[in-house]
């Protein structure tokens, strides 16, 4: 069922366009699943239950960390980390590059960005990722690498809101890009779209999915 899912999924998809594996709450066995069927990039919103993951499962999966992360959870993930998603903190930017730096490591990330109407979801605003980029502390920050931005759509069937707010992001990228990313080739990634969302994502830009519940079912309890 999975690997079905999986690639019926990835049939739809551009070449250009990354596909995160959403297996929060899922069990190592549906990733394996997935793993033999050839995907291996996977995401995560949980920093336990990565580790745990990471360490049964084979090791050239790529890990995305996308959910909400505290600092004092950082050191689960950065030994092994592909991207981070959810950098919605000058803070955790800093935490994350000095845990970084422990380990020797440059770590790609993204900068999440609030673009729902729903104020639960976390994110930066664009002034919030200009004084970020602006500042001193950001220029010695030698041990993270900003790759793009992220941003979760409203939860709505309006179709036409959430295109917005694709949009919305799509803007922000290309601002940022022109005022701060010009020569830096990294920066190329827009993370946007999910189960109910990802082929709007796609025609406004996205070039990384995050899929859970279309690939793995839907999960039994809400985390
Ligand atoms: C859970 C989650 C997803 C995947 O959601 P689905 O609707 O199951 O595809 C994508 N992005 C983030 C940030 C998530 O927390």
């Amino acid at each position: 069922m999975v690997s079905e899912n999986l690639l019926k999924i990835k049939s739809t998809l551009p070449e250009s366009v990354t596909l995160v594996a959403v297996s929060k709450t899922k069990p190592v066995s549906d990733i394996q699943e997935a793993y033999d069927a050839g995907h291996r990039t996977f995401g995560e919103n949980y920093p336990q239950e990565m580790r745990d993951k990471h360490e049964v499962l084979p090791q050239d999966i790529q890990w995305h960390f996308i959910g909400h992360l505290q600092t004092n959870k950082i050191k689960y993930i950065i030994p092994y980390v592909t991207l981070i998603h959810s950098i919605d903190s000058a803070n955790l930017l800093e935490a994350v590059n000095k845990e970084a730096k422990k380990h020797e490591r440059v770590v790609d990330c993204l900068l999440q960005f609030h673009i729902a109407l729903e104020e639960t979801k976390f994110g930066l605003d664009l002034d919030e990722a200009r004084q970020l980029l602006d500042s001193e502390a950001f220029k010695t920050m030698e041990n993270v690498r900003i790759c793009g931005v992220m941003g979760m759509a409203t939860f709505t069937n309006d179709e036409a809101e959430v295109r917005k707010e694709f949009k919305y992001l799509k803007e922000i990228f290309d601002t940022l890009k022109t005022e701060y990313f010009a020569n830096q080739p990294q920066f190329k990634e827009i993370s946007m779209g999910m189960s109910e969302d990802y082929l709007i994502a796609i025609e406004e830009g996205a070039t990384m999915v995050r899929v859970g519940s279309k690939i793995f079912g839907a999960r039994n309890y809400n985390k």
